[in-house]
């Protein structure tokens, strides 16, 4: 069987290594090739080691409460290598006011399930609190597809919007609330809305019922990454392709029919031949080689926006920090107009990412509500997370390393709508045999759905039922 696979981020090298262990397993005969456009392997996953810092440029951790990624961890032999959050130090702060107040324990996203915690919290007004509680009384809503501002808004209020909601969200999807679906993002709260009316006392069941700790046992925390980074996955994926199956600095243009099969062509010299093509780049790239496929097709997946942000890793000297650094990290809400929408404290949540007596933190700038601070060369942008690390944490000296990575148009945005299109789109592919679709632009844009994605799209074409395998991968 011919099997490319466009794009080497982790879609792609998990659709690649999918292919290859169940071709070993029906002894199929397996002729792959994973073509690539960058000089490297992984997409948004790039580690890099520098004196003594270990910085994420993209990624840092995947959650391990959805078990796909956990579980290729297992197959590959690599779970051993996998770190645990620091969960002494589980803390959140938000930026608000001109200083950080710490999300109050037990505030699950949107809502407050610790009513002590709560009422003591600095973070909200008394008028703001009083509307959350509203929620308690408040009917169901009607809506099908709504946004996460509106919903958020609606149940608890402009203070839980502005103050959590909002900043928290722009910390996982760089989006902006007000556009983005909340069944495509959080279909739990929908549900729970749907099941239960009230959010927090849905939340404060489910609390009473599975006390918070991770729900894939005791060993993991909620986020794991590797000891020497996200780097380790790309590379472990890698070392079980087949020699020569991996074609670096290849910009694929275009596919075609060809007979039964595809042909895939574009800076590869010859153009390759294919029984199956699994288009695991980002949407807007799948939109541009598959317009003389499918028109319509390619107009959808050209419509699923995408926003750009950079990250600005910072190490710095512990004793140059007066601040005691007890978190995670801290979020910003829009509302406080900085340019810094997010930053995590690196070596305080997972172990071996600075050196001894440094700290290493990660700044994020940009978002789909800031784009236009990416307009800034890198000089200014480190100037800018450093005046911000200044004013939120009291770092005034000069640091001691300092990255910027840039991700442009990287995140895709599930705006409202988007499970819609996303049903348009699979049912088009499933009208053209032996191409497949997979990445973070459809149904879930983290490491964990990622690999659940790519995998899927090789198990179609081994006519393996994704129900029976998902299963026993959990
Ligand atoms: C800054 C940042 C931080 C993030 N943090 C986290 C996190 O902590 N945890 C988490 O779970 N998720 C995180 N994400 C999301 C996660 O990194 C991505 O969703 C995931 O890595 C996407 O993988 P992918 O393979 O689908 O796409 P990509 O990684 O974008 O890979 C697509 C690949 O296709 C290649 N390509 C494009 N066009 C062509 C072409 N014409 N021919 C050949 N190849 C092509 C690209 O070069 C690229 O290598 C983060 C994302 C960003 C940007």
């Amino acid at each position: 069987m011919k099997f490319v696979v466009i794009g080497a981020g982790i879609t792609g090298l998990a659709a690649a290594h999918r292919a290859v262990e169940l071709a070993r397993e029906r002894s199929v005969e397996l002729e792959l090739t994973l073509v690539e456009a960058r000089d490297r392997l992984g997409g948004t996953i790039a580690t890099e080691r520098a004196d003594g810092f270990l910085v994420e440029a993209g990624p840092d951790s995947f959650l391990s409460e959805k078990p796909w990624a956990l579980a290729l961890c297992r197959r590959l032999g690599v779970e051993h290598r996998l770190v645990r959050t620091d969960d002494r130090f589980r803390k959140v702060f938000v930026w608000r006011a001109g200083r950080l107040h710490a999300l109050p324990d037990g505030f699950q996203l949107l809502a407050p399930t610790r009513l002590g915690p709560f009422i003591r919290s600095g973070l909200f007004s008394w008028p703001g609190k009083l509307r959350m509680a509203l929620d308690l009384v408040k009917p169901r809503g009607t809506s099908d597809d709504e946004s996460l501002g509106a919903f958020v808004r609606r149940r608890l209020g402009r203070e839980a919007l502005e103050r959590v909601a909002q900043p928290l969200v722009a910390g996982i999807y760089t989006a902006d609330p007000d556009e983005l679906s909340l069944t495509a993002t959080m279909p739990r709260f929908s549900e729970l809305e749907r099941r239960e009316r009230s959010i927090i006392l849905a939340l404060w069941r489910a609390n009473r019922r599975a006390p918070q700790a991770g729900t894939s046992g005791a060993r993991w925390s909620l986020f794991v990454t590797f000891q020497n980074g996200m780097q380790e996955i790309v590379t472990a994926l890698a070392s079980r392709l087949p020699p020569g199956s991996v074609l670096l600095k290849h910009r694929v243009d275009g596919i075609e029919r060809d007979g039964r099969g595809w042909r895939v062509a574009g800076g590869l010299g010859t153009a390759l031949e294919a029984d199956h093509v699994v288009v695991a780049a980002e949407s807007y790239t799948a939109s541009r080689i598959m317009r003389y496929v499918d028109p319509a097709l390619a107009t959808l997946l050209g419509e699923i926006p995408y926003a750009s942000s950079a990250t600005v890793s910072v190490g710095v000297r512990r004793a140059d920090v007066p601040h005691p650094l007890e978190g995670f990290g801290f979020v910003v809400p829009r509302t406080e107009r900085r340019a810094v929408f997010a930053c995590t404290f690196s070596s305080v949540k997972y172990p071996g990412r600075a050196p001894e007596g440094h700290v290493l933190l990660r700044c994020f700038v940009g978002g789909a509500l800031n784009e236009r601070v990416l307009e800034s060369d890198d000089r200014a942008l480190i100037d800018t997370a450093r005046d911000e690390l200044r004013d939120a944490l009291g770092i005034t000296a000069e640091p001691v390393l300092t990255r910027v990575a840039r991700w442009t148009k990287a995140m895709p945005q599930y705006h409202v709508g988007h499970g819609g299109r996303v049903e348009t789109i699979e049912r088009c592919v499933a009208a053209l045999p032996g191409l497949h679709l997979a990445g973070g632009a459809y149904r879930g844009v983290g490491i964990a759905d990622c690999v659940r994605s790519g995998e899927a799209a090789a198990e179609r074409v081994f006519g393996v039922a994704p129900t029976s395998h998902d299963a026993d991968r959990a």
